[in-house]
């Protein structure tokens, strides 16, 4: 029987699409690699003039700024989003209301390895990139301008990578995004009447039915949510309750890169390496806000950072677009049993 799900942190409905449901095979299809010639790959060696120059580094030392010899490199993006320069002006226009396009938007080089994806990387370099993660959300959160500074990674084509040297990037944004806003507000409401975070309560839960577990450790989490919308939609949670991504330590982050490691392992495998998109919902910049003092007091009991994981294996058409109602042809439970069945090995390093 096909079901409707409802979405209690995004407030949404999803239609789990029993009838035609598709098997992991099914979304496997032959990738075409794209031919690039890694002398003129601005994120190669010897490139590092063809980027501005880097905001954050992990490099060793003695090494000279923007040449070779990193392992990790940030730089702000070349064709930014949003720009760092100028004030921040709130306009009303009529009913309208308009923020002047404010924001940095960086690129998280990976490594300097042309042909490799995050999930192959040794567990002690993905460790690198997550400290970079925090280091730019650290900085950047000095910047009174900008309410978030949301990490993301899209890999391959299709998800909308436009270079395929592993990256990842950041936006900071003078507003909230919506979909933050939204796990904001619910989490925010959870806690006002039951004075617990909402999602320890989903993860307890979770883990105590088991049917969408995917994969467990003494610190992490991985699973694909009930009312999934798309399929293999996974979710990576901490166990340990904390509102902010940007206050792990080293070796908070290396246990992280293992599972990382680990989820990107299993997709990578059950899939064939699909297309995906990849989130980090951390907690917003708790800049006080003129007139409302208390609006971050409960952040740190109420809210819990994760990372979201969708792999694009659909297309959204005409009904999702219209209705705002996803369709997923593949119930979270059977994905979660691929995923855990998927034999992959992360290699054990101290
Ligand atoms: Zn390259
Ligand atoms: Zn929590």
């Amino acid at each position: 029987m096909p079901e409707l799900r409802y979405d209690p942190i995004r407030s949404r409905w999803v239609i789990i699409s029993t009838e035609r449901a598709r098997r992991a095979h099914e979304y496997i299809r032959p990738r075409e690699k794209p031919k690039v010639d890694v002398r003129s790959c601005p994120f190669c060696y010897g490139n590092e003039a063809k980027t501005p120059p880097e905001v954050f580094v992990i490099a060793p030392e003695g090494r000279q700024p923007n040449t070779s010899g990193w392992e990790v490199r940030v730089v702000p993006n070349k064709y930014p989003a949003l720009r760092i320069e100028g004030e921040l002006k709130r306009e009303g226009l009529g009913i309208f209301d308009l923020v002047n396009g404010i924001g940095a938007h960086e690129v998280i080089i990976e490594s300097p390895q042309h042909d490799v994806s995050l999930a192959d990387l040794p567990v002690h370099h993905i460790q690198k990139v997550l400290i970079a993660y925090r280091e730019r959300i650290r900085d950047l959160r000095k910047d009174v301008r900008f309410r978030y500074i949301l990490v993301f990674r899209n890999h391959g084509g299709e998800a909308g990578a436009s270079l395929s040297h592993p990256h990842s990037q950041l936006i900071a944004t003078p507003i909230i995004p919506p979909v933050v806003v939204g796990e904001l507000n619910t989490a925010r409401e959870h806690y006002i009447r039951k004075e617990r975070c909402i999602f320890c309560d989903l993860l307890k839960q979770e883990l105590m039915l088991g049917d969408r577990i995917v994969y467990e450790d003494e610190n992490y989490v991985e699973w694909t949510p009930f009312a999934s919308a798309f399929p293999f939609e996974t979710w990576l949670f901490p166990k340990k309750h904390l509102h902010d991504f940007a206050l792990l330590n080293d070796d908070e982050l290396l246990e992280l890169a293992r599972v990382l490691k680990d989820m990107l392992l299993r997709i990578k495998t059950v899939l064939g390496d699909p297309p995906y998109n990849m989130v980090l919902h951390t907690a917003p910049s708790p800049h006080p806000r003129p007139g409302r003092e208390y609006y971050w007091s409960t952040l740190q009991y109420d809210y819990h950072w994760h990372i979201e994981l969708i792999p694009r294996l659909t297309r959204i058409a005409g009904f999702e677009w219209g209705s705002g109602l996803y369709i997923n042809p593949t119930p979270p439970e059977e994905a979660a049993k691929y995923l855990r069945e998927a034999e992959v090995k992360v290699e054990d390093e101290a």
